[in-house]
């Protein structure tokens, strides 16, 4: 008798450990299968965008509104797929936390001055380039700083988290002390107060900066290449071939022209 329970919990486990598998199955597959519908069904498309980037996805802090680059093409992307009948709703990503977001299910893309790299791509997918930066340096005006060759040791670079910067100017300039920041506009208010020598990212984020204090230029040229992607998350491979044709059609039609106007003068 005690042999035969112990036999029916065992068999019992088993099935139920299947059951369990076959459901997380189930429901993988429907959220990587069909993005697209899913998105259509729930009325909104959730997309992370940066609050903290000045022309790209900033938010304002006298009138509220998120605007920029990446917010006008995140809108104009969902309208192509979607219709008009889906709301996008805006989500605020920095560099550090929009890999784990996109992988959390909190936004269904990244439209965040993200640079499409090897290493990101084993983790999460991206649609083709929509916008090529590279990396360059901010300084006071009238800085000894004039490019990367010059931070040497004792200069201090100031950058964020989880961005590229970091890595690109430690193989640049081996000897320089780099000092990470949680977002942009905290990077940039701690050049203001001396806490570095330059600050270092994407020129196109730092001609922004520039724009924002007028006392601030950006040096040297680049010294990396950038090249923008949306991300997905990793097998939405419907949701990717969606965007690539909408980036496609706003490209062709010249309203992808219209919205880098709009936002970048310099590049
Ligand atoms: N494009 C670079 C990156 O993806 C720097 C800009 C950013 O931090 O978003 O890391």
């Amino acid at each position: 008798m005690g042999k035969l329970k112990k036999w029916f919990t065992v068999g019992l486990v088993f099935v139920l450990a299947a059951a369990l598998m076959a459901g997380c199955g189930k429901s993988k597959t429907t959220s990587s299968s069909d993005p697209v519908q899913q998105i259509k069904k729930r009325g909104k498309v959730v997309v992370g965008v940066k609050y903290d980037t000045y022309l790209f996805g900033y938010k304002d802090p006298k009138t509220g509104k998120v605007e920029g680059f990446d917010v006008d093409i995140a809108k104009a992307i969902s309208k192509k797929i979607f219709g008009d009948k889906v709301k996008v709703q805006l989500k605020e990503v920095t560099s550090k936390t929009r890999i784990p977001m996109l992988q959390n299910g909190d936004v269904d893309m990244v439209v965040a001055t993200m640079t499409i790299t090897p290493d990101r791509k084993k983790v999460v997918d991206f649609s083709d380039v929509y916008f090529d930066a590279g990396q360059s340096l901010l300084v006071k005006k009238g800085s000894k700083i004039k490019s990367v060759k010059d931070l040497t040791k004792g200069t201090k670079v100031l950058t964020v988290k989880g961005a590229t910067s970091g890595d690109n100017v430690k193989k640049a300039a081996p000897d320089t002390q780099v000092l990470e920041y949680e977002n942009y506009q905290e990077a940039f208010t701690a050049l203001k107060s001396g806490k570095g020598d330059a600050l270092t990212t994407d020129n196109s984020i730092l001609y922004g900066m520039a724009a924002q204090d007028p006392n601030y230029q950006v040096v040297g040229g680049t010294f990396t290449n950038e090249p923008y992607g949306i991300a997905m998350k990793k097998g939405n491979t419907k949701l990717v071939k969606a965007v690539n044709k909408a980036l496609k059609e706003l490209k062709d039609s010249g309203e992808y022209d219209k919205i880098k106007n709009k936002w970048i003068k310099e590049q």
